[in-house]
Parts: structure tokens; sequence; C-alpha cells
């Protein structure tokens, strides 16, 4: 503890406690006379009438003397690891930089729900005489647990089909006895020699280039290969250098419910599997992980982007797998992009970060150009397998017929792979049977009432359902405008049609949808992915779920039923993603037998996104991607930040966007486009108006947003201002 000989024996210490709330600033309190305390202890202090959970910030040697008297003093220190200065630190530079309230960022850290220690369970023994009364409960009960043996309290009562209360009776009446669950072993550690990979030249000479990295400092490495190359297995011997070393190994995915196969891989290679953090975690195998994060008894752990805040006791590497994917940003609440902050956080905690894609994102493959990267390249597909052959269909010239959507040389070519014995993926990033329903009759076309969506068939559910704020209604029998009988129809394809069609012209195939909608959990979305890898399904019909990460071994051939899909909606990475998205669906194809083929069914071969992709030339698509965006100044050559400004009625929203407008600071440098209404205008009934900022990379965007709200009229009422720099999404 720093000692203050300054100050007299009658001032007490004053600290600064942050608090997981919404609020920027952190609460001053005294320290009782005698108790040690050090910046990032956890701590219970007085909030109004709550006690609340905080962290130990800052010491405050000059507290406001007026305020001296009203101070509270902290109520105690809880017996847990402090919060590490490097990742305090973070929680300020996020903060800083996203403008979230420091108390939202720290929340992020400190997870209330999982703090404290782990909670015992029950179990009950069979130790006294028989009950007087015996009831079949009671009797199916003392049947199970007549072996004397420790049984899990609700394990007993859900097997012998009774209520806890059944027992409890039992226990009052001296038969049963309740005795804590001894807490399941530790798994062992992951074992950096388990077994040693069997490489290529090239495999071997990048993962001797990620060991190096790993050594430690920090550093960035883009590991750059095709979908195929065994990048996974090339960024384990980083992991397996870092735990040799004793320290523990952080791995970012965008999409948990995928790593089924991932999860068997780490067991390959390192013998056991690595523990896992996302949000349909038990509560209580969740509050076990943070345990072992916070001790240091869980050396590797594999995430979805919350993971990345989380207080590791001695972090040694972060690794972030896919890093284009777009799930790595997260849009409500602290509005932040897990892959940049992991670059953060290895600056701050100076620990290496290893950033693998077969598509980098834009950001950073410019990032590598310059050198800010080390690029560490994996150009060949793992076997000397072939990188599949792609081939444009022409929508204008050879399209299917009305109301079809597998244009027939798609068809012809499904025909030969099923004939092969091999299985064929049809790929359309749309939920459900079809994006509208409109009436034949009066026109009518069926939109959410609170958004400004037209409602989704799904004809699984048998509903009409809104995905922007999940309304549904029954598919009505008639038109509720005009009341024709047998007058709606479907317009447009989803996977779920898709699936009709394929199933009419190949009624002897085995299809399957996967669909996000249509999976309700991760386990039964990992026994679907097995279904397709044991290849018991010809044809898969797939959102963007099946984009990622997943070996299916006899898939050779995919179709992109609408590659335009993505492209022309005003979004200015539309580009990227569409190349990102289609390079890696069709990446899926023919990756251990054979050679893959890939279709792109599009009405206008001729983009710059297509003919990269036809051409396999991702060179090309980065060059004139790259040229682009330095003429244009969009990211990273310029920086973006988005206001959206929300409220219950549109002049509210438009009111309070145009004072906003009226109130920004004057920088030449700073272009501000808007108010706008968003392309979503309307979301659960909330009027929605965007403001975009754009300015040159040297200028600190944050700053100026902080200067420039901190002038603005406060938010009351059903108003909302959101703040997002470096926006990943227009809507
Ligand atoms: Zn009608
Ligand atoms: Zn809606």
């Amino acid at each position: 503890m720093q000692t203050q000989p300054s100050r007299s024996i009658s001032s007490p210490r004053v600290v600064d406690v942050l608090l997981p709330v919404a609020l920027d600033h952190a609460y001053s309190y005294r320290v009782p006379a005698g108790r040690e305390l050090q910046p990032g202890d956890v701590v219970s202090v007085p909030l109004g009438a709550r006690e609340v959970i905080g962290v130990v910030w800052a010491d405050n040697p000059n507290p406001d003397p007026r305020l001296h008297n009203r101070l509270k003093d902290i109520s105690e220190k809880l017996d847990l690891p402090p919060l590490r200065p490097e990742l305090r630190s973070l929680v300020d530079w996020v903060a800083n930089y996203t403008l979230a309230p420091r108390g939202m960022v720290l929340r992020m850290t400190l997870r209330m729900g999982e703090l404290g220690p782990e909670r015992v369970r029950p179990g009950v023994r069979l130790t006294g005489p028989a009950p007087r009364r015996l009831t079949p409960a009671r009797r199916r009960l003392l049947d199970i647990l007549a072996d004397g043996l420790l049984h899990g309290k609700a394990e007993a009562a859900q097997e012998a089909g009774c209520s806890l209360s059944v027992i409890d009776g039992l226990v009052d009446e001296g038969t049963l006895t309740v005795e804590p669950l001894p807490r399941p072993p530790a798994p062992p550690p992951p074992d950096p020699a388990f077994a040693q990979p069997d490489f290529s030249p090239e495999q071997r000479a990048a993962a001797e280039q990620l060991r190096g990295l790993a050594a430690g400092g920090f550093q960035v490495a883009l590991l750059d290969g095709v979908t195929g190359s065994g990048k996974t297995e090339v960024y384990f011997e980083a992991v397996a250098e870092v735990l040799r070393r004793g320290e523990q190994v952080l791995i970012l995915m965008p999409e948990i419910a995928l790593t089924g196969q991932f999860l068997d891989r780490f067991a390959a290679r390192f013998g056991v599997r690595p523990l896992e953090w996302h949000s349909e975690l038990t509560p209580r195998t969740r509050a076990r992980n943070f345990a072992a994060i916070t001790d240091g008894t869980a050396p590797v752990v594999v995430g979805a982007r919350s993971a990345l805040f989380l207080p590791y006791a001695r972090l040694g590497l972060i690794v972030v797998d896919e890093e284009h994917d777009q799930a790595y940003k997260q849009e409500d609440g602290a509005h932040y992009h897990a892959r940049d902050m992991a670059v953060v956080r290895g600056s701050i905690a100076k620990i290496p970060v290893v950033l693998a894609s077969a598509t980098p994102s834009v950001e950073t493959e410019v990032n590598a150009r310059k050198g800010r990267y080390q690029r560490v390249p994996l150009p060949n597909r793992f076997g000397g397998q072939h990188m599949p052959q792609i081939e444009a269909i022409d929508l204008r010239q050879e399209g299917p017929g009305r109301g079809r959507f597998i244009a027939p040389r798609l068809a012809e070519q499904i025909g030969f792979a099923i004939e092969r014995r091999e299985q064929a993926l049809l790929f359309l990033n749309r939920r459900g049977y079809a994006p509208l329903t409109l009436c034949r009759a009066c026109g009518h076309r069926f939109a959410c009432t609170i958004c400004d969506a037209w409602l989704v068939d799904h004809r699984f559910r048998q509903r009409l359902v809104c995905h922007h704020c999940g309304f549904s209604i029954p598919r009505p029998p008639s038109c509720p405008h005009c009341a024709a009988e047998n007058s709606l129809v479907a317009v447009g394809p989803g996977v779920e049609r898709l699936q009709e069609e394929a199933a009419s012209l190949f009624p002897q195939a085995r299809t399957m949808v996967l669909s996000s909608d249509l999976i309700t959990s991760i386990e039964t979305m990992r026994s679907e992915l097995n279904e397709i890898a044991e290849g018991r399904v010809d044809i898969i019909i797939g959102t963007q779920l099946v984009a990622k990460g997943h070996n299916f071994p006899r898939l050779n051939l995919v179709g992109v039923v609408d590659a335009d899909l993505g492209l022309g909606n005003g979004d200015p990475r539309a580009a990227e993603r569409t190349f990102q998205l289609l390079n890696q669906v069709i990446g899926r194809a023919g990756r251990e037998q054979g050679r893959g083929v890939g279709f792109l069914q599009t009405h206008q071969p001729e983009h710059p996104v297509m003919k990269a992709l036809v051409a396999c030339d991702r060179a090309a698509f980065y060059a004139s991607e790259i040229e682009m965006r330095e003429r244009t100044g969009y990211p990273p050559f310029g920086r973006l930040a988005s206001l959206i400004i929300s409220a219950g009625d549109r002049p509210t929203a438009e009111g309070f966007a145009r004072k906003l407008v009226a109130l920004a600071p004057i920088d030449e440098r700073i272009k501000l486009l808007g108010p706008a209404e968003a392309p979503l205008a309307v979301i659960k009934g909330r009027y929605r108006f965007r403001l975009l900022l754009k300015a040159p990379r040297n200028v600190d965007l944050s700053s100026y947003l902080r200067h420039w709200l901190a002038a603005a009229p406060k938010v009351s009422g059903t108003l909302k201002l959101e703040v997002d720099v470096d926006p990943q999404s227009f809507l």
C-alpha cells in the first residue's frame, strides 16, 4: 500500500471506486482505518440504499473537502483476485475510444453473475430408517437411493419422477441426509506434447514463424491462409509454445455454435478439449469457468467476443480466428469490435496477437501490407488439394423459369454430384420461405406493425415473422385486406422454399436446411453438422451459418443462389463482405476429396467481386478495393463514426438529430453527413435517424465526439442516442 506521510491522522485515505453501472465516473469512498487496499481490489460499497460490488480504480489524494464528511466507507474487500493494471487500462481505453461509459465496460470484465465462490451442489444419501408412511413417489426414490451412495439431489428427484419436496420430507423424517456433492475434478491441462503434427514444409515454416512470435512481447501476425490450408493446426503451435511457458491462451471464434469440430481438433493435438466461454453455458458452468479463468487453472479458453474482457490470471497470447467476421462487432450496449480490441489488449498487456483468415478484412490486409502486422502466409491447401473452380451463371441469359430459383445448369451439376454420391450445398443468405407475401387480388403486402420491414414467411413454423423484432402472425387463410381466398403468394426465395424446389428436382435426395432460426441449441446444431459430415445428407441448403469453419469431407459442389444479395445496399463494406462470404462458402467445396466446383448465380457477372471470385484472384480484389477506399477516404484510410438517434415518434427523433447537427463543433477536417432517415427507419416502433462522421485517419474522432456530446442537450423521455465508432453496419 502506498504510504501518505503528508496526510494527517484525522483525514482518512480516499479512493475512487468504479462500479459496473452505466456511468462514466467513479465514486469516492473512505478507506476504513487499518484496511489494506490497492487499486484493482474488488470491494463492496454502499450506493444509496444498496450494496454494490466495484473495483478500486485509483487513489484520490485530493478529494473535494466539502464532500469529505459525506463520504461513505468501503464496506469490505472481497476475496477475489484484484483486477490487473493492464485490464484496468483496457477498460479505460475501450471506454475512451467507444464512448461507452466506463462502468459499462467494467461490467464486461467483472461478470457479476459469475462472481463469488462456486455454489455447492447438494447431494442426498440414505442413512436412516425407512419412513412410516410410504407413498409411491417415496418408494421410487428409496429404491434409487438403496445403494447407500451419495446422489445429486436434483438428479435423484428427476430419476424418481418426484418433486424436491418429497426429498425434503424424508430429510425431515431422518431417512435421508443432505451432504455437499464433491466438485467434479478439474480436467487435466492441455498437453503441448500430446501429438506432434505432421506438417508440410510450408506449414512448418509458418508454424516456426508463429512460434517466434509467441516467444513474447506485443506483435500482431496475420496468419493468411486459404480455406483448407491447415491454419488451425499451424496456430496450435503458437498455443503450444505459450502453454509450455505456463501462460494462458484465448482463442476467439465468431460463431461458438460451430466449434464442435474445432474442439475435437484441439483435443487431437493437446489431448483434452479447451474450456469454453459463451452465452449458452449453464450458469453453474459459467461460474466454474470464470473461476478457472481468473485463477489461471484454465490454460486455454475458446470463446465468443465477450471472452476478450475476462480477468485472465496470466494471459500470454490471443488468437482471433476468422478475424474478418462481422460477428466480432458488438452492436448494442458498448459498441466495440473484438478483433480491434484484442489488438489493443495485446498492446497494453505486451503479448502477441494472431489474426487468422482466408479473406482478411481490408483493414488487416492494409496493416500487413504496410508492415505493421507480420504476414504469415499459407498459400496452398494441405495435401495438394486444389481450390474449387468457380463459374458464374448469368441469370439474365440462363436463369430458371418463373417462380424457380435454381438455374438449369446448376441443377444439372447437382444431379451429377448426387450420382457420384457427393454432397451439394445450396447457399442463400435468407432465412424462412419467402421474404415477402402479397395478395394477388388487391396487392396487399404483409408488413410488420412496428418496424419498417416486410414479414418473412416461415413455413416450418406456419407463421409470418418480422426479422427485426420477432413480431409474428399465423399465415392467414385469406387476405385480411380484401378477404380474397387463396390469393396470397410468396415472393422471392428463402432457404425453406429452396429446399422445396430441390426436393421436387431431386425427389430421391436427402435434403437438410441449416438456418439459425431452426436451431434450438448448440447441441442440436453440432449434431446436425455431424450428420452432414458423415454423409447422411445429399443436398444442404444453408444460410451464412454454413459458411463458417465447418469441414464437410464429401462436399464438392457449392451453388450460390443469389450472389448479388449482399451488394448494392449503400453499405461501404458491401463488396468486401460479399467477397469474404462467397469465398468462404465456395471454399467449403472439395476440401478432402477431388476438386470442388462453385457456381455463382448472378445478374452482374461483370462486377469486380464476381470477376475476382471466378478468376480466383484474391489479389485483384484487394487491389481494387484498397484503391477505392484510399481514393474515397473510407477505412482504414479514414475514420467513420455513426450516431443513431431514435425515439417513439418521428418528429422527436428528427428534431433531436437536427439540434445535434446545429451544435457540432466546426472542424473542417470532419465531414458530417445527415441527419438521414436510417435505411431501417423504424424498428420495434422506434423511429431512427443517422448521422455519419467521416474524417482523415489522423483525427481523433472519439475526442471530437466527446467534446460535442458534452454540449448536447440531455437525452430524455423515449429518446436514445447510440454512438458507434468504426461502424460495421449502416442500417
Ligand atoms: Zn387482398
Ligand atoms: Zn418488427
